[in-house]
């Protein structure tokens, strides 16, 4: 440019007339002078005559050569003055040809990788635009005074503005290195993406601070990008938020909670609708779907949604903004549980709905939203009475669940780890006062929580089809204890295992034992069954069926819990036993009257229908005496042995044989 300038200068300086007035008043000059100055000397110097005449003639050709060499200098001066500024020019112009062959190759290469350049000189605020920048922002200028957002404001999408002139303004005061902005620019009747970025630079030689940046559009990429958000976000069927949605902005309420240290009040429901996948199952999943749709239309009502989403089938999450008080959540429980409980009508199919919800309120129930998630679920499990609908998060009651559970699946492994153990309980009998058979009492010994009841991991065991296998393990556990241990098989006592009510309906148990006893060359009158009378509460006939063939191969039958609850007299006619065992609620009573008639009235009718009867849970000698009084034939209980293991019951066993043999 600099050299244009000066060549324009020279050109603009060359005046041709001038130029050739000055030549030609040089020449004549010059002409003159060597006339009057050669005709002077010769005159002088020279007389006249033929040699003056000669020279005269010499004269005129040495003039003719001398103007000739003159006028070459003085031309060659002035061409060569042009010629240097034809050159230059001409230099110039193919300079400028090839610069326009390089923006034009840059053009090329710009349309090729979809690339804009702008340069905003923060100096002097001038902002540059190449030609593919100025066509993807909509700007046709290559050069202008504002900054690359400011430029192009009216053309980027109005819900975009803010935040990319934020964007912008928070680059330049924050000192990064780095420019990174994404916007939406209007661009032929639509709306493409465009990727702004840029990078700050210093120019060496004048020292100016540069913003070099680039624009590219990634509609492609951001139209995919949203397809991936809606796969990832939203439910398929329903176009509903799913989980993950509703987690990450449960997740961002609580942290701008915390951070603005707003102590903000929100509560998650987890909702279920119980009879919703029957209507998929039996109606078809396009219906099950509607009625998904319909049910997030009408909850939307709901004042204080502010959010909602398809967990996945009938479970819903929805979030309630102040919601402080109990009765608040109770109100807005009741309101989706009647607008839920009303009759759908889904072409021409009617249906009612059972919704059931459990509720948690950050932060009392947790401060981030998987907790809140997961325990309102947790909540929801808890509804156990039909009536109830709904269930606001109480950690005492999960922690109960929670226990179940775990002890459900530690369970399963306690047989595998060695974790069982047996104990062994006595039984007395009143007119010998020998001990005539021992009960043995299934023991956990968990590794975390210490000893566990089997009252309270039996009903466990019995809800997760565990039983079987551990009946299993008590009985083939205590075979080996009878083959091994001499004492207990020489004495000749009975060992009693309680049965589950399970067991009774497991039919390869009596294969099971008769191959055990059968191996171990026992007699199946050492083993006494107990069962439960609440067995037969909900026996069926095979249940009975099965008793009957452990009775018929000889085993022993003893009644257990006679008198807790649900005694019917009519079992023991129909029930194959041996022996009654009198619950400890008898025996705690005896020093009642009636309890004492009534335990002397089962004493005999037992007597009379050939069974025996033990009292169990004996702990005083008062007891003991009235059961002697009246007629008891045996006695458990911790007033003789309380449950102990067999190496402990060796020499007791022992020294009652030596009482024997005395
Ligand atoms: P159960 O069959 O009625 O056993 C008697 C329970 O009373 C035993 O409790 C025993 O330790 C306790 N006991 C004995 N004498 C006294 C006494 O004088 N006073 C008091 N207060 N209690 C006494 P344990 O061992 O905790 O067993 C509880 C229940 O667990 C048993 O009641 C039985 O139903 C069940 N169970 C125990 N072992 C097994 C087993 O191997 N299989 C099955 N299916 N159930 C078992
Ligand atoms: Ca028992
Ligand atoms: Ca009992």
């Amino acid at each position: 440019m600099e050299v244009i300038e000066k060549l324009k200068k020279k050109i603009e300086a060359y005046d041709p007339f001038k130029e050739s007035l000055s030549f030609i008043f040089k020449y004549l000059i010059l002409g003159f002078i060597w006339i009057l100055l050669f005709q002077l000397l010769v005159d002088y110097f020279m007389p006249y005559g033929p040699a003056h005449e000669l020279f005269h003639l010499f004269n005129e050709i040495l003039f003719i050569i001398f103007s000739a060499v003159l006028i070459y200098f003085l031309m060659r001066r002035t061409l060569k003055d042009n010629y240097v500024i034809s050159k230059n020019l001409i230099d110039q112009i193919e300079e400028i040809k090839s610069d326009e062959d390089k923006i034009e190759k840059f053009n090329l290469i710009e349309d090729m990788i979809d690339v804009g350049i702008w340069e905003y000189n923060l100096d002097n605020q001038q902002l540059y635009l190449s030609y593919w920048a100025q066509n993807k922002l909509n700007f046709h200028q290559k050069y202008t005074n504002q900054g690359p957002i400011e430029a192009i404001k009216e053309h980027i999408h109005p819900d975009d503005l803010q935040g990319a002139q934020n964007e912008w303004e928070d680059f330049l005061s924050s000192g990064k290195e780095k420019y990174h902005n994404i916007f939406r620019v209007q661009n032929n009747s639509q709306y493409i993406y465009i990727k702004h970025s840029g990078r700050i630079l210093e120019n060496k030689s004048d020292k100016t601070m540069k913003v070099i940046g680039t624009t590219t559009e990634i509609t492609r990429e951001k139209k995919l990008e949203n397809k991936l958000y809606q796969l990832a976000y939203y439910d398929d069927f329903t176009n509903l938020p799913n989980e993950k949605y509703f987690t990450e902005k449960l997740e961002q309420k609580i942290k701008t909670d915390k951070i603005n240290g707003s102590k903000s009040k929100f509560s998650v429901f987890y909702l279920e609708i119980l009879d919703m996948d029957n209507i998929s199952n039996f109606v078809g999943s396009l219906h099950g779907n509607n009625t998904a749709q319909k049910i997030a239309d009408s909850l939307k009502e709901i004042p204080d949604l502010s959010l909602i989403s398809h967990y996945y089938g009938d479970k819903f999450l929805l979030l309630f903004n102040n919601l402080s008080k109990q009765e608040d959540l109770e109100a807005k429980a009741k309101r989706i549980y009647d607008l839920i409980r009303k009759l759908w009508k889904n072409n021409e199919i009617d249906y009612f709905l059972n919704p059931k919800m459990g509720i948690t309120t950050y932060p009392v129930n947790g401060d981030n939203a998987r907790k809140l998630i997961t325990r309102a679920h947790h909540a929801m499990h808890t509804i156990e009475e039909s009536k109830q609908f709904y269930q606001v998060y109480d950690q005492t009651i999960y922690f109960e669940k929670l226990n179940n559970i775990r002890i459900k699946n530690d369970l399963r492994k306690a047989v595998e780890n060695g974790e069982l153990d047996l104990v062994y309980q006595p039984k007395i009998n009143l007119n010998t006062d020998q001990i005539v058979a021992l009960e043995a009492l299934l023991r956990w010994q968990h590794p975390e929580f210490g000893q566990i009841s089997p009252g309270d991991f039996i009903p466990i065991a019995e809800q997760s089809n565990l039983i079987t296998q551990i009946t299993r393990w008590v009985i083939k556990e205590v075979i080996k204890q009878f083959s091994i241990n001499k004492i207990l098989r020489d004495s000749k006592k009975i060992v009693s295992i309680n049965l589950s009510a399970y067991d009774l309906k497991d039919d390869s148990l009596i294969t099971f034992l008769e191959e055990l006893i059968a191996d171990e060359k026992l007699d199946p009158e050492q083993i006494d069954f107990e069962i439960t009378e609440s067995v037969f509460l909900d026996a069926v006939d095979k249940d009975l069926e099965n008793l009957n063939k452990l009775k018929e191969a000889g085993f022993y039958i003893s009644l257990d819990d006679f008198g807790k609850g649900y005694s019917s007299l009519s079992y023991l006619a129909k029930l194959p036993i041996d022996m009654l065992k009198l619950d400890m609620s008898f025996i705690r009573n005896l020093d009642q009257k009636k309890t004492r008639i009534l335990t002397e009235k089962i004493i005999e009718l037992s007597h009379d229908l050939d069974f025996q009867v033990i009292a169990e849970g004996v702990e005083e000698k008062s007891e003991l005496d009235i059961l002697k009084e009246l007629n008891c034939d045996f006695v458990q209980g911790y007033y003789f042995y309380r449950p102990l293991p067999l190496e402990k019951l060796e020499s007791i066993i022992c020294l009652d044989c030596n009482i024997q043999t005395v």
